[in-house]
């Protein structure tokens, strides 16, 4: 059964064709990795996948739900989470607010952030926010603000605030980029742990030894237009992907 079909994407930014006529499924419990050069279009194809960017044609469904159109906190609140490039974290807050926040806006939607001391007293949200930071192992870090963390472990506070929203659909943009080895490491392994609960996943990847460790089918993606799709053991040997990769 498919999770995700998306038909007919198409994205300029003026004169530039980032997406060409993208068409793209994902199974229910699949692992399925997006990759491609610099510049390919990834980050712009999840952004017009999660409702942060609209685009120009085409259409992004759910299962049955469209998400064409959705605003970013209402597909997030039927399942679909994601951690971008770049980590969207609140820097003055503690580890244990940031979890807590997501989880409150998936439960509350709009108005979830009105009173700010209400989230101290909500015992259900807090224990959550509590058992996510253990599974990304920074529940010994709770308190301290997370403008202070590590690339790493900001990366992980964010998967954490995803998670606490319990989603169907985790959409991931590059989530190793700029970790050392043994983070990197660190991270495969925190979401290996997470598809064995059933979230399907999809990764944007640039970093081989991620894609092949983690993903069980590669789209690859070239000048916003999607040039191979298959196993990452028949993708690594196809000359396509190789040229992409040595022009991009
Ligand atoms: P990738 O994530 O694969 O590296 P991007 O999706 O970030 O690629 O970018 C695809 C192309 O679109 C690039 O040429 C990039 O410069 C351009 N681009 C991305 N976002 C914008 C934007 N907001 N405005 C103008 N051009 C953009
Ligand atoms: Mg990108």
């Amino acid at each position: 059964m498919k999770i995700l079909t998306v038909e007919g994407v198409n994205k300029s930014f003026g004169g530039l064709k980032a997406l060409n006529n993208v068409n793209f499924s994902v199974e229910q419990g699949a692992k399925h990795a997006i990759i491609g050069p610099n510049g390919a279009g990834k980050s712009t194809f999840l952004n017009c996948m999660i409702g942060r960017l609209a685009p120009d044609t085409g259409t992004v469904m759910f299962g049955d739900i469209s998400l064409t159109g959705m605003k970013p906190y209402e597909i997030n609140q039927v399942g679909v989470s994601r951690v971008f490039q770049t980590p969207e974290i609140f820097g003055d807050l503690t580890l244990l607010e940031n979890v807590m926040i997501p989880s409150l806006a998936k439960r509350d939607g709009e108005y979830a952030l009105h009173p700010f001391k209400r989230m101290e007293h909500d015992a259900e949200i807090r224990d959550k926010a509590m058992h996510m930071l253990e599974d990304v192992n920074l529940e010994n870090k709770r308190d301290m603000t997370a403008s202070s963390l590590s690339r790493g472990d900001k990366r992980r506070l964010e998967l954490a605030m995803c998670l606490s929203q319990d989603p169907k659909l985790l959409l991931l943009d590059e989530p190793t980029a700029g970790m050392s080895r043994a983070d990197t490491n660190k991270t495969i392994d925190l979401l290996k742990r997470i598809g064995d609960r059933g979230i399907t996943k999809v990764v944007i990847e640039h970093d081989m030894h991620v894609v092949f460790s983690l993903a069980d089918k590669v789209t690859v993606l070239a000048q916003g237009t999607i040039i191979a799709e298959g196993k990452p053991e028949d993708i690594k040997g196809d000359p396509r992907v190789q040229e992409a990769y040595l022009g991009g």
